[in-house]
């Protein structure tokens, strides 16, 4: 007989948590530690969402999205988490650009970035004074109606070469463009600047398996292998509960971690909203999606230091359709020694492209097959310039594809850091169309990333707090 994975789940909970990102785990442990029952659904065997580990045979581990992200997840995550975590989250201070335009090493910081466009790239003093403070003054209730390459025109005009070096590292992070609204770029940018590049020492797995002993130590009932397939709601417009592997729980609340389409259009269903709701939530525009190529070498093989994070191109100047092509010649490789896992003496090799759904979504198996491997091989061939010996160093090598990614996460078309940034908006609509009903996860760029999630999972647990205090006060 199937295991039941929702044996011995109460019938009612307060909160219903759908999908164990790093949104809703964040969500997850503060409801239940400020006392609310909490019930946490994940339909993957492990929980992480994006934030997540893979193992192979010969002792190998790959992460898929721990490249880096700002400081402020030491603060998030010492006051919403643990010391223990917040502890372990330790400075990269190798990040590398290698391209047609420029060779460089930076510590990815604001001093060391005026550092570099103003000696390298022989742009004034106080020009790039003026930039920072631009982009660090941007805040979420500005003009949304400038966009990013407006704001480089207006301080670096005609200089693609600042432009590649402010923009690229961003638009690998989180797919984002040069149209995509110039506070979304200048508070993600601003936030890395204040103090680099940052990782969690130990691994994904290891941070995961600690917030898990945090939650349970809280309280919160966790059900991994437990896909909710729909969402119930009353004809007053109220959450009631979900159906999830085929039996019904109560709740008087739920966080949906899900992506925000999903969320609407495939648990909800769209005739519980408003028909304005409905057109602005079909009008929300995803993410793009990722390739990556995961390489192990054999153990008792290392490479030089490399750096942590480089960022490779072939091509001239900054181009997004480039970042996205399928004939990739631009991709960002993170080194993991074995400091970053201490206790785990291997070299690994993560490389990561930004992609499209539709050049993968519907090859043959066959192909798909072949064009993954073609990955592999012209990965393998561009990392031979950094690590001369890799073909023989390598042990375990495989890609992973937009479809890997939707397989794993259910995100509509893979979309690595869910929706653009119109959907912010519609995400916080949810719970004025259904009461008790909430969004938190990857919804534009300032939303999106590690500290992106963790931050929103607060802000959105807080209102689903406040709810249950007073479920018939107004939203
Ligand atoms: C290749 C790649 C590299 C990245 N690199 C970085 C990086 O270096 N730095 C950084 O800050 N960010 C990075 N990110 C982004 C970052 O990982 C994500 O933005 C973040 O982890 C998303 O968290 P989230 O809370 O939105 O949820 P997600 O991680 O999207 O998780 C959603 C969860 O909901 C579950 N779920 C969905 N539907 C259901 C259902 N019906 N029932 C039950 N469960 C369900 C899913 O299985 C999943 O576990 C990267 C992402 C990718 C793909």
């Amino acid at each position: 007989m199937a295991k039941d994975f929702l044996k011995g789940a109460r019938d009612h909970y307060d909160v219903v948590v759908i999908g164990s990102g790093l949104a809703g785990l964040t969500s997850a442990n503060i409801l239940a530690r400020a006392g609310r029952s909490v019930l946490l659904l994940e339909h993957h065997y492990q929980l992480g969402g994006m934030a997540t580990w893979f193992k192979r045979a010969g002792g190998h581990i790959f992460d898929i999205s721990l490249h880096g992200f700002p400081v402020g997840m030491i603060k998030s995550c010492r006051k919403y988490w643990t010391s223990e975590i917040a502890d372990s989250i330790v400075q990269l201070k190798g990040i590398r650009f290698e391209n047609p335009q420029f060779s460089l090493k930076t510590t990815f910081d604001r001093e060391d970035f005026t550092r570099i466009i103003t000696s390298q790239f022989g742009v004034p003093q106080e020009t790039v004074s003026k930039f920072f403070d631009a982009a660090r003054s941007m805040n979420f209730y500005d003009d949304q109606g400038k966009t990013t390459r407006q704001l480089f025109e207006q301080f670096f005009p005609g200089r693609d070469d600042v432009v590649r070096l402010l923009m690229e590292p961003i638009t690998y992070a989180n797919g984002s463009t040069l149209e995509d609204p110039a506070i979304t770029y200048g508070i993600v940018f601003s936030n890395f600047m204040s103090k680099g590049v940052f990782t969690f020492e130990g691994g994904t797995d290891t941070l995961v398996t600690q917030m898990k002993a945090e939650m349970e130590r809280n309280g919160v009932d966790i059900r991994i292998r437990s896909a909710v397939e729909k969402i119930e709601i009353s004809s007053d417009r109220r959450v009631t509960g979900v159906v999830v592997n085929g039996r019904r729980i109560g709740c008087s609340a739920i966080m949906s971690n899900a992506n925000l389409k999903q969320t609407i259009f495939e648990l909800a269903g769209q005739e519980n909203f408003d028909p304005s709701f409905v057109e602005e939530a079909n009008s929300v525009r995803l993410n793009t999606s990722s390739c990556q190529v995961y390489i192990a070498l054999k153990p008792g093989e290392s490479f030089d230091n490399c750096g942590d994070l480089l960022f490779h191109s072939e091509h001239r100047g900054f181009d997004v359709e480039a970042l996205l092509s399928k004939q990739v010649s631009s991709r960002t490789f993170s080194f993991y020694y074995p400091y970053t896992r201490p206790g785990h003496e291997r070299y690994v090799v993560v490389s990561s492209t930004n992609a499209r759904f539709e050049d993968w979504a519907n090859l043959p198996e066959d192909q798909y097959q072949a064009e993954k491997q073609a990955l592999v091989e012209g990965t393998l061939d561009c990392l031979q310039k950094y690590v001369p010996n890799i073909r023989q160093q390598v042990d375990h090598c495989e890609a992973s594809t937009p479809r890997t990614f939707q397989h794993y996460t259910k995100h509509w078309r893979g979309a690595s850091f869910g929706t653009k940034f119109e959907g912010l908006a519609v995400s916080k609509k949810l719970p004025e169309q259904v009461r008790g009903l909430y969004h938190a996860g990857s919804v534009g760029i300032i939303m999106s990333g590690w500290l992106g999630a963790v931050n929103y999972g607060v802000i959105v647990s807080n209102d689903v707090d406040k709810y249950l205090t007073a479920p018939f006060a107004a939203n």
